[in-house]
């Protein structure tokens, strides 16, 4: 394994540890498919202060919903790359097999095709 694919591994891990932890913030692990996230509404027991400091908390559901879909579909990227160099299929493009563009991968760690065929 390059060097290079080790450093788009660490920076892949770290983006995923950061995913997970915002989505503990929308939702919660699925307890019947636990590759699974699902959105949970916003906790009641907070106290005003800590709503103060949490300007930002998103308390609608529908609101979380929606971060929660983005940032799962953003996980399921990350997890699928993270397969991929376990599988030494990592940094191919999936759609002619040629090898993603260095600077690609650098803007986007989980790209999974070249810049010729970006979706
Ligand atoms: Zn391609």
């Amino acid at each position: 394994m390059t060097t290079h694919i080790l450093n788009f591994k660490k920076k892949l891990e770290e983006e995923k540890v950061i995913l997970i932890k915002q989505l503990q913030e929308v939702g919660r692990i699925n307890p019947d498919d636990t590759t699974d996230w699902e959105p949970v509404a916003a906790s009641l027991d907070i106290n005003q202060s800590e709503i103060e400091e949490r300007a930002t908390e998103i308390t609608s559901f529908e609101d979380r919903s929606a971060v929660e879909y983005e940032l799962e579909g953003r996980l399921n990227e990350i997890n699928a790359a993270l397969v991929a160099i376990a599988n030494n299929t990592y940094g191919i493009c999936k759609v002619c097999k040629s090898p993603i563009e260095e600077a690609r991968l650098e803007a986007n760690p989980s790209a999974m095709t070249c810049m010729a065929h970006m979706e």
